[in-house]
């Protein structure tokens, strides 16, 4: 019943983990880890009231109201001091998910693992997570029903380590580890990246040369460089 998706966020959870999905909408993932891998506590947060009662729903039916808390609130406000050990988000951008664990830091004392899967823009939190003196230990790159998503884990640690110190700005945009063990999923997500990339650079060299479009296509240009490199074998 859990999506592929969601299945390999599972993964990542640790079994006796206190957990909270922010952004739950059905609380899907925390149902299947209370019945499937026995987390003993979770909270679902949501923000917004209509998914917020679909998970009060489903967490009612199944019958696991005593473990799972479903919470109606904005980002990691839903969490109390000490709740929870591990936090998944699952199903939004980068950017949005960064800015959660940004504005919700207080709530992070007590967390040692944070398990994120970003449909877009996994650069935002890997920059996050640089900054914060997290630690990106594992990553891996799917595809479900024609999406790709990467899925990123990470604990408190040294930051750069997973980064080779002269390919930080490559492991930000690609990911250290996928990188590392590049499969089918990741070439064919960064050639299409890349093919639109220099689609829009076409584009630019077409009209006015403003600064604003030179800025632009230089940095366009950059990552098509930084993911030139990174694919093996590649001009
Ligand atoms: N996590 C589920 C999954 O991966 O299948 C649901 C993903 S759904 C596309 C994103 C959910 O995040 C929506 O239900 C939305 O209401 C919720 N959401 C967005 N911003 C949020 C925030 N700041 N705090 C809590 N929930 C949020």
């Amino acid at each position: 019943k859990l999506s592929f998706r969601l299945a390999t966020v599972a993964k990542y959870v640790p079994k006796n983990a206190r957990l909270a999905d922010i952004g739950s909408d059905h609380a899907y993932l925390p149902c299947y880890l209370a019945k499937n891998a026995g987390i003993p506590f979770a909270i679902a947060g949501e923000v917004v009231a209509g998914p917020f009662q679909s998970a009060e729903r489903n967490v009612l039916s199944e019958g696991l109201s005593e473990i799972i808390s479903v919470r109606l609130g904005d980002g990691l406000d839903v969490i109390g001091n000490d709740e929870v050990d591990c936090i998944t988000i699952a199903g939004m951008g980068g950017a949005l998910i960064a800015s959660i664990l940004e504005r919700g830091k207080d709530k992070l004392t007590s967390v040692n693992r944070l398990v994120l899967q970003p449909n877009i823009g996994a650069i935002s939190i890997r920059k996050w997570f640089f900054e914060n003196n997290w630690e990106l230990i594992s990553e891996e790159i799917i595809e479900e029903d024609e999406k790709i998503y990467e899925i990123l884990v990470a604990e408190k640690g040294e930051p750069s380590k997973p980064y080779p110190p002269k390919k930080i700005n490559q492991g930000l945009l690609l990911g250290p580890f996928l990188v590392q063990n590049q499969n089918q999923i990741f070439t064919k997500k960064w050639r299409l990246e890349k093919r639109n990339w220099q689609r829009i650079v076409s584009q630019l060299e077409g009209a006015a040369h403003t600064t604003e479009t030179i800025q632009k296509k230089q940095e366009l240009l950059g990552k098509i460089k930084l993911v030139e490199e990174a694919l093996d074998g590649e001009e």
